[in-house]
């Protein structure tokens, strides 16, 4: 007896615009159908490591098509896992993960692409109603005591279930083709499209009466390289990740002595995660035996490589069930060791010889290997040269440059590395920190993306030289590079005693927002500046608190003035001279908020437009009498009792924007 269901309401739209298609490529639906026939095998299979109680024990784990020219009908079938009754109604009623919504959307924004995409959207069944009228599918699961069923659909609202009579284990997909579908009748076809579109799958596909399956079946990581074309490789990158900007860079290795293995590996073009990606999650594949393990395995290759995708295959490891008993062999172990090598090569090989190719990938996925060199210290001599920044050498923001680019270029009295930490290379470029840099042409880097400012915790050094920060209280480039000549136009510096009065009033008025006032030696161009007085590697950890939305406490900073700038000449004079104290108060306000927004740390800095107009009034002439300066709220107030920076990293979302797997 059958008994009717309604498709949830998705699906019926789905179906809909399936059946009135008038795509081009509707060969696609076949991959569809032996795509699932071989994951049910490789379920199937996995569930027979453990389970020896399944129908059929000994059925060959194969895919057969039949087809039928006068019925017009095309039949997948396979011996895998198969489906009971409330499976089927599960698996073909419902869509999960509202994959056929997004599939809608995505067809009407992109009708063409329809059949690239379809599979995309977990509805890759479904693609048969672009060549049937009807699709009947009839199934036994595994599970000895389940009997077979029957579910046949023609497209419409509803679809029909009965008990069928089936005895072998597995599923059977009855395609009733359209009819002006038949071309799906012919053997030729069939082949041609199982050739191009499933040659690589795993389990044999027989066509009809023929003793050879139509494909392959070989791996293409199991092949030798240099019979693997780059086409191959890139269609195989495609299905796997379904992200049809297509890899940069594909790693294929093999290997038969310490273990036997195979991997084939992709970095993807770009780090923005493709929201219709099939991985949900980072990890690479991991077959033991031919037997699919593990969908997404995070043993095989540290945090920091996570963007890597691919496949490994290893004949030396366990069959076995549990990620915790696979992951502690010895064999995981070192082909954990074996592959990040491989890849870390790879990718120094290429920072080396095509840097071009590396930057373009460096900017997607430099984030995650800067965390590396924070996380795993351990490969930090591999990392090191992987690392690239823009810097004052030529002021070029597109120009990157190595670390080792810059040793090269130190003078012979410089000793440190120095570095900016910025927002951006626009506000680096322009810190007053750069100005006794700029003078004595002492190069400095640009640590501008957010990632950047944990750097120093893993990057104390490099080959013997400390990094140092341009704006470290301690910094004292007396003997490095070229003195400046003192310029004759320059303005003298204040007297000892304005500079005492002046640094006095500037601290009684900033109070414990800044841990102290004095007088800067470096300072040119810029009438103030901040340096911080903590030299720990996480001083810069509330930059990325801050960015993550966190609870975020302003470091206290030391105020340097500049003795030599107009602006100090001016508010020393109306201190000496009994000046209007409003206007005092409030010009030395905006010089400390003005020293926070050029770092890039003003918490809020729409807060100063009130006091910028304020202050306009009174430069435009208004006379400060009638200025009401008492009013102006200053936005930073003194800081709580110093705590220790918090540091986790876990949080730290490494692209802006588009979520990715996070390194913790
Ligand atoms: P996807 O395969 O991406 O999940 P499909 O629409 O192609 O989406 O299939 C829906 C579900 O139906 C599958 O997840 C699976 O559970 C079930 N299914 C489809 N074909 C088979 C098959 N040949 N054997 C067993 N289960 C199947």
């Amino acid at each position: 007896m059958s008994e009717q269901h309604s498709f949830q309401a998705e699906t019926q739209q789905l179906l809909n615009i399936l059946i009135h298609s008038l795509y081009t490529e509707k060969e696609i639906f076949l991959r569809e159908l032996i795509s699932n026939a071989s994951d049910a095998l490789n379920r199937l299979q996995f569930e027979m490591l453990t389970n020896d109680d399944v129908q059929d024990p000994q059925a060959d784990l194969e895919i057969h098509i039949e087809f039928d020219e006068e019925a017009k009908t095309l039949t997948v079938s396979d011996t895998g896992i198969g489906m009971n009754r409330a499976e089927i109604m599960a698996g073909l009623g419902t869509i999960a993960k509202s994959g056929a919504k997004a599939f809608i959307e995505a067809m009407r924004e992109r009708p063409e692409s329809a059949a690239a995409i379809i599979g995309q959207f977990g509805v890759g069944f479904y693609s048969a109603f672009m060549v049937a009228k009807q699709v009947d599918v009839i199934s036994r699961s595994f599970r000895p005591e389940d009997e077979a069923v029957k579910w046949s659909a023609t497209g419409g609202t509803n679809y029909t279930l009965e008990t069928a009579e089936k005895d072998l284990r597995g599923t059977e997909v009855v395609v009733h083709l359209k009819d002006d579908e038949e071309e799906f009748t012919r053997g030729f076809r069939i082949k041609d499209i199982i050739r191009r579109h499933s040659d690589y799958v795993a389990f044999p596909i027989f066509v009809g009466d023929d003793e050879e399956p139509a494909n392959k079946q070989q791996a293409i990581w199991r092949r030798a390289p240099s019979e693997v074309e780059d086409e191959e490789y890139d269609s195989f990158y495609r299905m796997l990740t379904m992200d049809f900007a297509g890899a940069s860079h594909h790693i294929h290795m093999r290997a038969d002595v310490p273990m036997q293995f195979y991997a084939l590996l992709f970095i993807p073009g770009s780090g923005q995660q493709n929201m219709f990606s099939p991985r949900s999650e980072p990890g690479l594949k991991l077959y033991a035996r031919k037997v699919l393990i593990e969908e997404y395995n995070r043993d095989l290759l540290p945090e920091y490589l996570s963007f890597v995708q691919g496949v490994v295959d290893s004949e030396d490891l366990p069959l076995s069930v549990t990620r915790e008993s696979i992951q502690a062999t010895r064999v995981m172990a070192s082909l954990k060791r074996t592959i990040t090598r491989r890849v870390l090569s790879e990718l120094k090989r290429m920072a080396k010889n095509d840097r071009d190719k590396y930057l373009t990938l460096f900017q997607e996925f430099g984030a995650y290997l800067k965390q590396g060199l924070v996380i795993d210290t351990e490969d930090r001599s591999d990392l090191e040269p992987l690392m690239f920044f823009q810097t004052t050498h030529d002021d070029d923001p597109s120009a990157f440059h190595t670390l080792d680019d810059y040793v090269e270029r130190m003078s012979e009295n410089q000793d440190d590395i120095y570095y900016v930490v910025a927002d951006d290379y626009a506000s680096g470029s322009r810190s007053p920190h750069l100005d006794a840099f700029r003078q004595r042409g002492i190069e400095v880097l640009y640590f501008t993306h957010p990632v950047d400012a944990m750097l120093p915790m893993g990057l104390a050094d490099f080959k013997g030289r400390k990094l140092v920060s341009v704006d470290s209280a301690e910094l004292d480039l007396e003997d490095v590079g070229a003195a400046p000549e003192q310029e004759e136009s320059a303005q003298a510096g204040l007297g000892l005693d304005s500079l005492a009065a002046l640094t006095e009033r500037v601290k009684a008025i900033l109070g414990a927002r800044v841990s102290d006032v004095r007088d800067s030696k470096t300072l040119v161009g810029s009438p103030a500046r901040l340096v911080s007085e903590d030299d720990s590697s996480n001083r810069y950890m509330y930059r990325i608190n801050r960015l993550l939305d966190k609870d975020y406490e302003l470091p206290v900073k030391a105020l340097e003035l500049n003795p030599r700038h107009p602006l100090m000449h001016n508010l020393s004079g109306m201190i000496a001279g009994g000046g209007d104290a409003g206007l005092i108060d409030t010009v030395v306000e905006q010089v400390f908020e003005t020293a926070l927004l050029q770092d890039g740390i003003h918490p809020d800095p729409s807060s100063m437009a009130e006091r910028l107009t304020l202050l306009m009034q009174a430069a435009t002439g208004s006379a400060s009498a009638d200025l009401d300066f008492a009013d102006v709220k200053t936005v930073i107030s003194e800081p709580a009792p110093a705590e220790t920076p918090q540091i986790d990293l876990g949080d730290l979302d490494v692209e802006d924007g588009e979520e990715r797997p996070t390194p913790p």
